[in-house]
């Protein structure tokens, strides 16, 4: 048995994710960066952690997938035997009227954003369960999961199942002392906004009373203390991180 904590982040390769495992590495978690597309991007993750110090390590898995998430937490589990830490952080976005939207990507985000906590946290809670004295997941949702985001019906359906699941999670799982919450970002500065452009981004910023776009360390600031033993006492939460957009 390793004695470093291990954590997963799911989708670590930019964005919020990204700095998340930034901050987990540099908390002294041994960090798995999870990554599926941008390869040279993970590796700039993993540099970067590495040349601060801190310990990590990337894996690439398209967490869409049960077999490869299945094959992940085997490799988890082979070389480390336990999983301290897992953030589901991994998600797509589109934007389309919902009358135009095919089957094949109703079928892609719900794999992608709602799929993939299944299939992570099922694997992680079997190991978590196993040791019967810690574990921590912790869910990505969106403030489009708590109130609906117009053309976005297939992405809010994913992040509001996010909840239910996380909710109902937490009250099975924690007789064996695994907490389960979620964070429901609001507006944050990342890939997956720039695609929204200027305009939408300006109208964002002047719905927002504290009047700016939050940045990826609002959120991962957040992860870090819910992985914490400060904590421990907290589980089944949602935590709506917004500048006040949704209060
Ligand atoms: P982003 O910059 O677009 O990054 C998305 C990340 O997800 C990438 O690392 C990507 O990895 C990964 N990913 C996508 N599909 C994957 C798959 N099938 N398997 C493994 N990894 C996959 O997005 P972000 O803004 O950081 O968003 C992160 C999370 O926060 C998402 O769940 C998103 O819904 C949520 N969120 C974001 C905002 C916001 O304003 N930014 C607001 C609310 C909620 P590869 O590129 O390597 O494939």
């Amino acid at each position: 048995m390793n004695n470093n904590k291990i954590a997963l982040v799911t989708g670590a390769s930019r964005g919020i994710g990204a700095d998340i495992a930034k901050k987990l590495a540099s908390a002294g978690y041994h960090t798995i960066i999870n990554y599926n597309k941008s390869e040279e991007k993970a590796v700039e993750v993993l540099t970067e952690i590495r040349n601060d110090g801190f310990s990590c390590e990337l894996y690439k898995c398209d967490v869409s997938k049960s077999n490869e998430v299945n094959e992940m937490f085997k490799y988890i589990k082979m070389c480390y035997g336990k999983i301290d830490v897992l953030v589901n952080n991994a998600g797509i976005s589109i934007t389309k009227a919902f009358q135009d939207l095919q089957d094949e990507e109703w079928d892609e985000i719900v794999a992608t954003n709602l799929s993939s906590v299944f299939y992570c946290s099922r694997e992680a809670i079997k190991l978590m369960i196993a040791r019967e004295t810690f574990g921590k997941i912790i869910n990505i949702s969106s403030m489009w999961g708590l109130v609906g985001g117009s053309m976005e019906s297939h992405y809010s359906a994913t992040k509001a199942g996010i909840i239910g699941l996380s909710k109902a999670l937490a009250k099975e799982v924690a007789p064996q002392n695994i907490t389960v919450n979620v964070i429901a970002p609001g507006a944050i500065y990342t890939d997956m906004m720039k695609e929204l452009g200027e305009d939408t981004l300006n109208y964002l910023e002047s719905e927002i009373p504290l009047g700016k776009i939050g940045k990826v360390d609002d959120i991962s600031n957040m992860v870090i203390y819910l992985a914490s033993d400060k904590a421990d006492y907290i589980t089944g939460q949602v935590f709506s991180i917004n500048g006040g957009m949704v209060i």
